[in-house]
This record gives C-alpha cells, structure tokens and sequence, in this order.
C-alpha cells in the first residue's frame, strides 16, 4: 500500500458524501494504491450509517467506531495502529481540508522529509479561532526549537516510521510536529488551502488555548525528565534544603556561642524549606524506582555496520 489517510471525525454526517467523492476524484487519478481509514470518535449522529452507505461506492474506504467520544489524539492514534501504507496522511473529516493538498504533500515527502505539516495560510475561520491561534504556535516554535506556523492543520503527511515511533493521548496530536523534530526526524510545513466550514460546527472553542499551553508544559516536562525525574524534583529539592540547612546551622552556631534561642519567623521558615526539599527529593527518587520498574523503551537504532559473515 502506498499512501493511507486518516480521518478522525465526531458528527461529520452532512460533509462525508463530499468528502468522498472528493478524494477519489483527487487519488484516484495519481496511480497510487491507497486506502482511507475513518475513525468515528463517538459520533451521535448518522455518520456511522452515512460511511457504511458509503462503502458500496468506495472500495477504499475502512472505517472504525469508538464507543464514545475519545478525543481526536486517540482517534489519529487508533487509525495509526490499524494502516499500511508507506505513506500516512491525516486530514480532518470537516471538508475545511481540500484532498487535492493530499498528492501535493506526499510528493514533498518524497522529495526528502519525514513530516510535513500543513499551513493554512489563507485561514477561513472566525478571529476568535485565529487569533488565539497565532499566539499558540509562535510559542510552541520557540519553546520546541521548531518554527512553523500552524501546529493546529489537521492536514499533515508522515513516513510511515514518524507514525509508529510516537504514542499519542489528549490533545497531543499538534505535537507530533515537535515530538518528531526531537527523535530527529526531518520536518517542514507547506502551505495548503483551507475552507470556511459549510456544515456541522467546530469542536473546540477558545479553551483550546489553555489546554494547549498545559499540554506544551507536560510535553517540555517529559521531553527533559521523564527518563530522569530525580533531576527536576532533586534540584529544586536540594536547593530548599540546603537553604533551610544552612540558616538552621546559622541559627544553631548563635545559640552556641550566645546559650540563647529565640523563636523567630526565618527559623520556621528554614524548617519549612528543609522539610519541602527532603520532600521533593523523596518524590524524584520515587519517579526514579517506577522508571527502573516499568520503563522498556525501544531505542531508535538506526544504522549499524559490522564485519562481514557476523
Ligand atoms: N474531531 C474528532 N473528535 C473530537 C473533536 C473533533 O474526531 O472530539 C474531528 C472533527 O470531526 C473534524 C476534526 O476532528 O474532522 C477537526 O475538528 P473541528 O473541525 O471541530 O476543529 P476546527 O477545524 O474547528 O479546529
Ligand atoms: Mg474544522
């Protein structure tokens, strides 16, 4: 199989029939073998029976069902682990995404990236979507080391290797730009049309913005001490203690040399920072005897040159 799309969509009923009629008319035409894989995260409308309709027209179309609403990560995640193509691109099920982008991405694919990302750069939706938008990406590009202007596209094409080497939950699929940038898979974004939604309504309102900067604090946390947690907890830890240590020392050293103690506001300070750090290092080494317990990573292994015959 050469190219597999992936399509998550939640109450998408009115916009299928098009959708379909327009990928084939934008896929079949390039020779290549393809199939689309709908995952329909918890839809409670028809579009369960609208795709299964659909099926008598469109020899490539597989499609699954969640039980209930999962969230658009674990739908890109589910397709992930069912496809076969060499070729994997995700585009939303809303027709805001046009497939004739679809053959356009694969070849610069194949001109020599891993990932790109699309970017709506005429982007048709109301300001209280783009704005917030804006804001987002230029700091997830800064934080992530990685500039591109729309993390949000649904439309993005990925060797088939990206797909398989990143675990997805929440609403980390805008993060597999960064994800993939940092297991050093090369990414670029190109620009692609999008179009005003016609029918249905969007999913996500402005709490998106929050729920992304939360989500980019988990990803940095992870990336830099997940392997590590001892590291974070125990800095901050041995910091507080040493602190509290040393103005308790002060304190002890007075009493020596004066035989008087007086209760003051810095000693239960001190005290207070010496209990935190024991506390934050006891956290980091807690971290530390899970990941020693239940951590089984697969390195990426990617050459490997040995004598002949071995
Ligand atoms: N979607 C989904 N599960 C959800 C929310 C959305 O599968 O919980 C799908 C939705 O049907 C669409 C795509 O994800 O195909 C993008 O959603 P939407 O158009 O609402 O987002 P927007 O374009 O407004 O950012
Ligand atoms: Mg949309």
């Amino acid at each position: 199989m050469d190219l597999s799309i992936v399509i998550p969509i939640k109450n998408e009923e009115e916009n299928l029939p098009k959708l379909f009629a327009e990928l084939s008319d934008a896929l079949v035409p390039t020779g290549m073998s393809f199939e689309v894989m709908v995952v329909d995260d918890g839809s409670n409308d028809s579009s369960w029976d609208v795709l299964q309709e659909l099926t008598a027209s469109y020899p490539f179309l597989r499609a699954v069902r969640f039980q209930y609403n999962c969230g658009k990560a674990a739908a890109l995640s589910q397709g992930f682990s069912m496809v076969t193509g060499e070729y994997v691109v995700t585009m939303d099920g809303d027709l805001q995404d046009n497939p004739f982008e679809v053959p356009r991405m694969v070849e610069r694919l194949k001109s020599g990236y891993d990932l790109v990302s699309g970017w709506k750069t005429r982007r048709l939706d109301p300001w209280h979507k783009t704005w917030p938008s804006k804001l987002f990406n230029l700091v997830v590009s800064i934080v992530a080391g990685l500039r591109l202007h729309d993390f949000n596209c649904g439309l993005k094409a990925y060797r088939r290797v990206v797909v398989s080497h990143i675990s997805l939950y929440g609403d980390f699929h805008r993060f597999i730009p960064v994800m993939a940038k940092w297991r050093g898979f090369r990414v670029t974004e190109m620009s692609v049309e999008h179009r005003a939604r016609m029918h249905g309504v969007s999913k996500y309102g402005v709490s998106r913005l929050v729920s992304g900067f939360l989500d980019l604090v988990t990803l940095v946390f992870l990336h830099k001490f997940a392997v590590k947690p001892l590291h974070f907890f125990g800095t901050i830890g041995l910091l507080f203690a040493l602190i509290g240590a040393s103005v308790l020392g002060w304190f002890g050293i007075e009493w020596v040399i004066t035989q008087e103690l007086h209760l003051r506001p810095l000693m239960l300070v001190a005290g207070v920072l010496l209990m935190m750090g024991i506390q934050l290092g006891s956290l980091g080494l807690l971290g530390e005897m899970l990941n020693a317990k239940i951590r089984h990573e697969v390195l990426p292994v990617t050459g490997n040159i040995r004598p002949k015959g071995v």
